[in-house]
């Protein structure tokens, strides 16, 4: 069976390095993975400058979503994972100006504790009275999908939306709360709207659970996990292992595909002016750049993947002598609301949420820019891109903290254009939608960030599955022709 993968981010290696696993093991597959660029791995990049790991993409990814680190495991790179350094966390939210700690209690947005949230000066006493009075929020049937904005606004009202859910979703997703499902992206609020009316009810509920099932289970999380988990060497550490796994004759980088056909019994794949034939083909790229290929194959389907908003980015990481400058706050960095007018969407204090990746002395703060409102900042040179970000750290952190005046010993930007998919209101549906149309086209299968979970995990898992459908699949047809 031959398969084509187009697309050589984490999902596209993900399903080539599964394909080889049983190649190696005596399957019956051959497999091309073409991609567009020079070099392999997509928006996993990292460099080590001066002894000290930079990450230009992911820094790391959830570790409660196991499908990097069992895919780390098997290649050998248990011993390089490294949990995040939770016992420092703390992140704060720029309040005109000044950094307010994230209140204690709260939990995907919801505040489940009462103390803290009266105390806290992220909220104005009227928004504190409305998260006392939405214990009393009464259920709601589930009804169709709606903005995650609209669902926080509903339950705690606009200054929530501005405050928290804003800059957690940009910091995160490079995303817009205005604009992102609550079906998708918050799908147990959803759930606990539904069944318990109040979010904090829900929250409270599914909390005890958690803690009585931890309880009970000797199986709690392995000693030491952090909620990140990030690679000593950096990310790039997983892409290398990866295609140190996979035979290079069959890794085509800096080939672009420029055409997909069907043709008799499968598909035809065009890069450098060459078509070639497969049974089955992986499409690994953006959902933009898979809808260009596949809409004159299917014009549905180019168009609802055409239909996918993406996010485009900026990471700047800033290396600096901890000598030169005064002491951070503690904690793992800050988070900045659109409302604060900033290009900075955040800051991660890099030494501090991963210890041992930076030498002695050195402090590296690594700022978010860009997301769904930032697309014009990605035009802007390096130099006006890095003296943006050091007047707004000085002006955030304090002067005598961090003054604009003290140069960074290094500075590296990196632009990341239409790389981050967004789950918008419907994005569901249009998963069923696209679902209905692959299904359609024997052999093709769709992978990659903007489907089923935007983060690292989530691409390896639907790498590998799509993978091991295709061979399953492929073997059944063998099996019924024979
Ligand atoms: C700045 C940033 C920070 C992030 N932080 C985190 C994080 O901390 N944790 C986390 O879990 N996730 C994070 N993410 C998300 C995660 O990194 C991505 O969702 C994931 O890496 C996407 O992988 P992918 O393989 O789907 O796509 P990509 O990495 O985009 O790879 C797609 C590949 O397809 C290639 N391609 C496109 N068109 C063609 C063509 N016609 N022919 C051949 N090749 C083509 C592209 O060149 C690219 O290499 C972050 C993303 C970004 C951008």
């Amino acid at each position: 069976m031959r398969i084509a993968i187009v697309g050589g981010g984490i999902a596209g290696l993900a399903a080539a390095y599964e394909l080889e696993k049983a190649r190696a093991a005596g399957a019956s597959v051959d497999y091309t993975l073409y991609e567009e660029r020079a070099s392999l791995g997509g928006s996993l990049a990292s460099e080590t400058v001066n002894g000290a790991v930079l990450e230009r993409g992911p820094d790391s990814f959830l570790t409660e979503k196991p499908a990097a680190i069992e895919l780390c495991r098997e290649l050998g790179l248990g011993g390089e994972l490294l949990p995040s350094n939770d016992v420092e966390r703390k992140t704060y939210i720029v309040v005109r100006n000044r950094l307010v700690a994230l209140p204690d209690g709260l939990m995907f947005l919801v505040p489940t504790k009462l103390i803290p949230t009266a105390l806290t000066r992220l909220f104005g006493l009227q928004t504190k009275m409305r998260m006392g009075l939405e214990l009393l929020h009464g259920a709601r049937p589930s009804g169709g999908d709606e903005s995650v904005a609209a669902l926080v606004r509903r339950h705690f009202g606009q200054e929530a939306v501005d405050r928290l859910a804003d800059p957690l979703l940009s910091g995160i997703y490079g995303g817009d709360a205005e604009q992102l499902s609550a079906q998708t992206v918050l799908p147990r609020l959803v759930e606990m709207e539904t069944k318990y009316g109040s979010l904090t009810r829900g929250m409270l509920a599914a909390h005890k659970r958690m803690k009585g099932a931890a309880k009970n289970s000797s199986k709690t999380r392995s000693g030491g996990a952090g909620i990140f988990t990030a690679l000593r060497g950096g990310m790039s550490q997983l892409v290398d292992a990866l295609v140190a796994r996979i035979d290079p004759a069959r890794l085509r980088t800096g080939t672009p595909v420029s055409a997909i056909r069907r043709a008799v019994g499968g598909w035809s794949v065009e890069a450098g002016g060459i078509a070639e034939s497969y049974d089955a083909l992986i499409v690994a790229a953006p959902a933009w750049a898979a809808g260009d290929l596949l809409g004159p194959v299917d014009a549905a389907l180019g168009s609802e993947l055409g239909g996918i908003p993406y996010s485009s980015s900026i990471t700047m990481n800033l290396v600096y002598d901890e000598a030169k400058i005064g002491a951070l706050p503690e904690g793992f960095g800050f988070l900045v609301p659109a409302v604060e007018g900033r290009a900075m969407l955040a800051c991660t204090f890099v030494h501090r949420k991963f210890l041992g990746r930076t030498p002695p002395g050195k402090a590296v703060l690594r700022a978010f820019l860009g997301g769904v409102n930032g697309e014009a900042l990605l035009a802007e040179s390096d130099e006006s891109l890095v003296a943006t970000v050091r007047r707004e750290l000085s002006e955030i952190l304090g002067g005598e903290t961090l003054s604009a005046d003290v140069a960074p010993e290094h500075a590296q930007v990196s632009r990341w254009r239409r790389a981050m998919a967004q789950y918008a209101v419907g994005h569901k549906e249009r998963m069923q939608r696209i679902a209905a149309r692959v299904a359609e086209l024997p052999g093709l299968r769709l992978v990659g960030n903007a489907y089923d979970g935007i983060g690292v995990p989530d691409c390896i898992r639907l790498g590998r599955q799509a993978a091991r459908e295709l061979m399953a699949a492929g073997a059944k047809t063998t099996t019924a022709t024979v």
